[in-house]
Parts: structure tokens; sequence; C-alpha cells
């Protein structure tokens, strides 16, 4: 692929450019997309939900529903409900920080826009880079050398 900024010819995607230095992305990639937090906690929730129910009512079935009671029922259905109980502890801190979540300032409609339309890339790659110094304007080192110790000689000046 050639480099966007510096035109270089025959390079690989996912790399730097060999002669500017530029993040080279692949786009023939398809571009990941962030899941946002709050889609994590909203799954948590249901799995968790889903895990508490299933394995206290498959604990509850081992004990009503066999009629002989071999060692291993017990074991079973002693994992399945401390399963159920770990699932309860990490429901109650999901909970939680859904709340936490829920009270943090939400975007500003611009934050969001730019949000939206920036590309995962983008913020590594072709972020804006500073400007080129300017230097038509600059004063020689020595002038400005020449001033500083001229002020330093300078008698101090007279309170008015
Ligand atoms: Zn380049």
């Amino acid at each position: 692929m050639f480099c966007p900024r510096c035109g270089k010819a025959d390079q690989l995607p996912e790399t730097y450019c060999r002669q500017c230095g530029v993040f080279l992305p692949d786009l023939s990639k398809p571009i990941k997309r962030e899941i946002p937090p709050e889609e994590h906690l909203k799954a948590n929730t249901v799995l968790n939900s889903l895990t508490i129910i299933v394995s206290f009512t498959l604990s509850f079935l081992l004990f009503a529903v066999i009629p002989d009671k071999h060692p291993l029922i017990y074991v079973t259905a002693g994992l399945l409900l401390g399963i159920g109980a770990w699932h309860i502890q990490t429901l109650i801190r999901t909970l939680k920080l859904k709340k936490q979540w829920k009270r943090r300032a939400p975007l500003t409609e611009i934050q969001a826009a730019m949000q939206e339309t920036q590309p995962a890339f983008e913020s590594a790659s072709s972020a804006k880079s500073l400007d080129q110094a300017d230097f038509a304007d600059t004063l020689p080192a020595s002038v400005t050398e020449n001033t500083t110790r001229h002020l330093a000689e300078r008698p101090e000046r007279k309170m008015s």
C-alpha cells in the first residue's frame, strides 16, 4: 500500500511508514467499535440473573426429583448453590456499578457526535500533529541574547 501522507509505495498495512513514520492502518479490515460499558453491565446483569435462576432451580430439582440420594447429588447441589450465591454477589456489584455509571455526567452532544464519527484508528494514527514550526519571524539567538544582557546590565530604573 501507499502511505497516505508521504506517498511512499510498497508498504505493509498495520505498520509504520518507512519514510515518514505515520501509522498505516489496514483499511480493508472492519473498524472495531468499542462496546460501551453500559452494554457490558447490561450483559452481566442478564447473565448473572440467568445463572442464579438456573443453578438454584437445578439444585432444587436434584433434591426434589431424584429419590435415591447418592453423595454425588449433595456435592453437585452444593456446588450449584455455591455458584448461585457467587452470582448473586456479582449481580449486586453490577447493579451498584450501574447506578454509579448513571450518576456520571452524560456526554455532551458534541462529545457523543465525535465518538460517533471518529473511527477507532483515527485517534492513534492521524490525530492532528502540531503544525510545522514557523521560523520566518524568529529573531536570531544573538539578538535575544544581546537584549537580555543589555537589560541585565542596565542600571536599576528608579521607581517613579
Ligand atoms: Zn509516509
